[in-house]
């Protein structure tokens, strides 16, 4: 570790191990940082993606769990809206062997592997990027060219980079359950419990369930009420692991690029304003930043101005869905549960979920257009501005 390396990435998680990936795969010199090891993942994410990310990422088929086609959304007053797609719309991977496929997949490509390893010091040295941090009670240091962060939400290393981290924040719980009786994943707006609030079962086969909440805060308890109600309590058999939670990124962080840094994947706020998935955008912007970053070096021009290229590349495009998801949960926030219920109910009469499904225009990576204008054609009333105050957190 002692060498200097052309890039430094801080985080072996999804994001961090494919660009890794791509770098040392187009000859660079690679260095990989996380304070987890490989055996003991166990991410907190349920895991579901999008059919572009499995092909994109070029996943074997043992990664998927399930496949999804259909998928009912419930109302906090219990109608029901059962939305069947003729294609598989989602896959739901298994999560710790996707992240431990991708570390060896970067380590594969010919980029070392430093595990264990907390990274709490990003210096700039002449011109040089100085990291430092603790592994099994030593301190340990390493100097590289580059760096891309990759360490998820967490403020202190972009901060110290010159970055800007993400301001705001959902919050989001998961854990594991033997459950009976769940079939296809289940999807529930919890805007009874909590604005803005909502909660999924998403089954994985032998009658393990991925249970998980996204809320603005107090995740772990919504969901222990959630799992309370009356058409989940006779259906949970015992927890197979813990339930926990974690902040997600709520829009994309505005200084994603300084001298000789960009920042990627939760990091960088690239993560579905809706749903809070990150696995898909994280990939997208890694395969830019790899892009960029490689060029950069090659040329030996690791300028903020250089670098710039692969902010304007990344926003371009993912922002507007970051952006527009923004406004549909602007708008979920302000709903009622009875609003909520009657746009079930608005859905269900027209069959325009149906519809768009059938029409084949429908994204499941890129889903917020069709929300939006759904929204709008069944409650016109969210075109108007409304002076109630939204309940995200501030960082
Ligand atoms: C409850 C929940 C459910 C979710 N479900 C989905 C889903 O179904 N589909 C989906 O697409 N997304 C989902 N997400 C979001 C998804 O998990 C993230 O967007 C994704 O993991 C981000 O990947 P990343 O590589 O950017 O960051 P991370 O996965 O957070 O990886 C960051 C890595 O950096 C390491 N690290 C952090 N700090 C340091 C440090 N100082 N030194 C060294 N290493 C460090 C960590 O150990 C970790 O390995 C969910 C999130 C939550 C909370």
């Amino acid at each position: 570790m002692n060498d200097l390396y052309d890039v430094a990435v801080i985080g072996a998680g999804p994001a961090g191990s494919y660009s890794a990936a791509l770098l040392a795969s187009s000859g660079h010199r690679v260095l990989v940082l996380d304070r987890q090891r490989a055996p003991e993942l166990s991410p907190l994410c349920t895991g579901i993606v999008g059919v572009p990310y499995v092909q994109m990422m070029g996943l074997d088929d043992d990664l998927v769990l399930a496949r999804a086609s259909s998928a009912t959304v419930y109302s906090p007053l219990g109608r029901q809206l059962r939305v069947v797609s003729p294609r598989v719309e989602a896959c739901v991977l298994d999560r710790a062997l996707l992240e431990q496929r991708l570390r060896n997949r970067a380590m594969s490509a010919g980029a070392e592997m430093v595990e264990g390893i907390t990274v709490s010091h990003a210096d700039r040295e002449a011109g040089r990027w100085l990291l430092s941090g603790v592994r099994d009670g030593c301190r340990e240091s390493v100097t590289a060219r580059a760096m891309i962060l990759a360490c998820g939400v967490g403020p202190e290393l972009a901060q110290q980079a010159g970055l800007e981290p993400p301001r705001r924040f959902l919050v989001g719980a998961h854990m594991e359950m033997e459950m009976d009786g769940v079939a296809e994943t289940e999807v529930y707006s919890l805007s009874d419990l909590a604005s803005g609030a909502f909660g999924w079962l998403v089954p994985v086969g032998s009658n393990r369930v991925r249970v998980g909440v996204l809320a603005y805060s107090g995740a772990v308890s919504l969901t222990r009420q959630f799992l309370e109600r009356a058409e989940n309590r006779n259906r949970v058999r015992s927890s197979l692991t813990p339930l926990l939670q974690r902040p997600v990124p709520l829009g994309g962080a505005s200084r994603t690029v300084a001298h000789g840094v960009v920042s990627i994947g939760d990091a960088a706020g690239q993560v579905k304003s809706t749903t809070g998935g990150g696995l898909y955008f994280g990939a997208l912007a890694a395969r830019h930043a790899a892009d960029v970053l490689g060029t950069a070096l090659d040329k030996d021009d690791l300028s903020a101005r250089a670098l710039m290229r692969y902010q304007l590349r990344w926003r371009k495009q993912l922002v507007q869905e970051i952006e527009r998801g923004m406004l549909v949960r602007r708008a979920y926030n302000r709903m009622s549960p009875q609003r909520v219920d009657d746009i079930i109910r608005w859905a269900a009469g027209t069959g325009l979920a149906e519809r768009v499904l059938g029409s084949g225009s429908f994204s499941f990576d890129r889903h917020t257009s069709t929300l939006f204008f759904g929204l709008i054609r069944a409650v016109p009333w969210l075109l108007r501005r409304s002076n109630t105050p939204t309940p995200e957190v501030d960082a």
